[in-house]
């Protein structure tokens, strides 16, 4: 008999030691989401998991998801879970895994959920990153994307920026960041969307309010106090 509790108390220590630790950053198109993630990764090692990037890679092979990113509407449910799934068994996720706008909906949360528990991982934090409508038009309009490394200028802050400081590549302008009308479109569905997954995780305590008016700095900063009180 104290064997077999000795043998269970090993094995819950493990099985705790082994969950895989979840975070998700939500917040509004140019909210820094990206800027941050980046910055979290390269702090804990995280696997990154933005279903932006893996729309826009299968863009390029999917005419379908070309013509639906194209015009600011939204991704069906069922096609973002099949290549989530496909990620995550493609990738390591032992040091914990960071999603990147991923749930909008409350079936995708419902779905992460299952996805997780069959992955042996469980949400950690939610961060929500907040920002208004004026701001969120401004700082995509003026939003350059090196062509090389990824990483995100503004003009309106650099307005010499025509090259990436890190690594020189060239810098350019997503196809859906020109149009105004697209923005406040992508603007008012994150809106809508955002609502019922509140509500949804209300009850649990996964969520943190972030400002996303403040810099930079001290948003990572909040966040990096936050993954290590619970990670
Ligand atoms: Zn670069």
């Amino acid at each position: 008999m104290k064997d077999i509790l000795s043998y269970i108390q090993k094995r819950r220590k493990w099985l705790k030691y082994k969950m895989i630790k979840c975070f998700i950053l939500l917040g509004p198109p140019g909210s820094g989401k990206g800027t941050q993630a980046n910055k979290i990764i390269k702090k804990f090692n995280f696997l990154y998991l933005s279903t932006g990037d893996i729309l826009r890679n299968a863009e390029k092979y999917d005419e379908n998801i070309r013509n639906i990113l194209k015009k600011g509407k939204l991704i069906p449910d069922s096609l973002i879970i099949k290549l989530i799934t496909e990620y995550i068994k493609k990738n390591n996720i032992e040091n914990g895994i960071l999603f990147d706008g991923f749930p909008r909906t409350i079936n995708q949360a419902k779905t992460l959920d299952l996805i997780l528990s069959k992955n042996n991982a469980k949400i950690s934090i939610i961060f929500i990153i907040s920002l208004n409508l004026k701001e969120t038009i401004l700082r995509i309009k003026s939003r350059r994307v090196c062509s090389i490394c990824g990483t995100n200028y503004s003009i309106e802050h650099n307005k010499s920026t025509d090259k990436c400081k890190i690594c020189h590549g060239k810098l350019f302008q997503r196809n859906d960041d020109e149009n105004e009308k697209v923005i406040i479109n992508r603007f008012l569905i994150y809106e809508k969307q955002i609502k019922p997954i509140l509500l949804y995780y209300k009850k649990s305590n996964f969520l943190v309010n972030i400002n996303g008016l403040e810099k930079e700095e001290e948003i990572f900063k909040q966040i990096t106090k936050n993954i290590i009180k619970r990670n």
